[in-house]
């Protein structure tokens, strides 16, 4: 079966840095809903398109086609003391935005008794290299299009 809108692939991952320095790999295979569900990333979904179980491919992807450039408009700092109990480096933290949305910020460091955060995702500004390894390939359920993401072996248990 060809890999295509609302299909169900499962694939292995592996996420590298441009240098090619290991980020992510999956021990168990991913299984994912294709179709502009917001499950991968674009990119991936373009170069998996037409393609079938056994497909193998590495991409280079630079900012704009991964997680974006990074925004050092969302690198901010907190005073110690207004910082909640309980929060540490590498962890995460909600803050009210001017527009009165809240945002997530991971705690980068704490300086002195200044707190720096980063709103930016993890991997912003990186060129990754994905290296992809389908598995298989099926047709979604009615259910999993509905919910937007795939379930059994491999995905969402619920
Ligand atoms: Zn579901």
């Amino acid at each position: 079966m060809k890999i295509t809108k609302d299909t169900i692939v499962t694939m292995h991952l592996k996420v590298a840095d441009g240098k090619g320095q290991l980020i992510e790999a999956s021990k168990e295979p991913m299984a994912c809903l294709i179709g502009g569900y917001g499950n991968t990333l674009p990119a991936v979904e373009e170069a998996l398109e037409g393609q079938e179980a056994g497909y193998q491919v590495t991409l280079n992807l630079t900012p704009d086609k991964a997680f974006g450039e990074r925004d050092e408009a969302l690198a901010r700092t907190l005073a110690k003391k207004d910082f909640p109990p309980g929060v540490k480096v590498g962890g995460q933290l909600e803050l009210r935005e001017g527009d009165g949305e809240f945002k997530l910020y991971n705690v980068v460091k704490i300086k002195g008794d200044t707190v720096l955060l980063d709103g930016n995702h993890p991997l912003a500004g990186m060129t990754l290299k994905v290296a992809i390894k389908v598995v298989s390939v099926r047709a979604a359920t009615a259910e999993e299009v509905a919910h937007g993401h795939a379930h059994g072996a491999h995905g969402v248990h619920h």
